[in-house]
């Protein structure tokens, strides 16, 4: 497994494996790999020849107050796990790498990124939407896979490749989960052992909605207070959004559709936590 470090070095072998007609794949991570993303990077195995991880904290997409100092970095973890899963190669630019003296562009999606996480977190999503628009400019993937834990962001680069032409074939896998449903993240470790019980309180809650609807509630508030009856038993958590939306556009539902997606967002001590369910009823027939 090669590791590149420098934007120009991961661009020249990009460029040689497109001459050749190697096609190539990229999982774009922040590091501190998990289950979660060993399942992208099996996916994505399967889908390319030349298999790219790139593992870079963007420093642009944490907010002031965020925790871009302690995000855990465990470099040679990720490698082991890297190598184990047939990786050919890790990128780990440096921030200078990507963002050298003089650096000027920032991407913005004003409609998907205005909602939800992008409320809460005001720059996150033009920071997102710049370094995946660079990975994919240095990177060149016919291929890139994202996981559904962070469902806005995966509406969100589907939009940005859509705009911007940029050519690239997105997959989306679903949330990988610890056995007690909660789902894998790099800030558990965060967690003690207490809240890591607590946190599972928010897949519970998003369950509870996700069987109203199945039961046959159809309005969005009803849905919504099922969903908060369950996260308020647990004082421990504070609820920053709890939302029933449209999965393509994000946009708020009154009602529920034939395909709902329940988002939350929780607080539990100085840790954030976010989660979603996708929820597709079955067509009923009409007589
Ligand atoms: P991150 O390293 O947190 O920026 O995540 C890198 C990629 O892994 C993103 O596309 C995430 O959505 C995805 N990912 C993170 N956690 C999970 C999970 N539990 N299951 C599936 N994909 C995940």
């Amino acid at each position: 497994m090669k590791i590149i470090r420098s934007a120009t070095g991961m661009a020249v072998l990009s460029q040689r494996f497109l001459r050749e007609g190697v096609r190539i794949g990229l999982v774009p991570t922040m590091g501190a790999l998990h289950d979660g993303h060993r399942a992208l990077i099996r996916e994505a195995r399967l889908r390319c020849d030349a298999l790219v991880v790139s593992i870079f904290v963007n420093p642009t997409q944490f907010g002031p107050q965020e925790d871009l100092a302690k995000y855990p970095r465990p470099i040679a973890h990720d490698h082991a796990m890297c190598r184990k899963e047939g990786v050919d190669v890790c990128f780990e630019p440096t921030a200078n790498a990507m963002y050298p003296n003089g650096f000027q562009t920032v991407v913005t999606l004003p409609t998907v990124a205005r909602r939800w996480e992008g409320e809460i977190r005001p720059h996150h999503f033009s920071g997102v939407a710049t370094v995946v628009t660079k990975l994919f400019g240095i990177v060149r993937p016919q291929v890139a896979l994202f996981g559904q834990k962070d469902f806005q962001q995966s509406v969100l680069v589907r939009q940005l490749v859509k705009d911007l032409n940029l050519g690239v074939e997105m997959v989306v896998c679903p949330t990988v989960r610890e056995t007690d449903g909660l789902a894998m993240s790099s800030r558990n470790v965060y967690l003690s052992q207490e809240e890591q019980v607590r946190a599972i309180t928010l897949y519970k809650s998003l369950r509870a909605g996700a069987e109203v609807i199945r039961r046959g509630v159809t309005d969005g508030k009803a849905v919504q207070s099922a969903m908060a009856h369950v996260l308020k038993k647990e004082p421990a958590i504070t609820i920053d959004y709890l939302a029933l939306c449209d999965p393509s556009t994000l946009e708020p539902l009154c009602d529920v559709t034939s395909r709902v997606v329940l988002l939350g967002a929780v607080r539990i001590g100085s840790v954030r936590l976010i989660d979603n369910l996708l929820v597709t009823l079955p067509r009923r027939s009409s007589k």
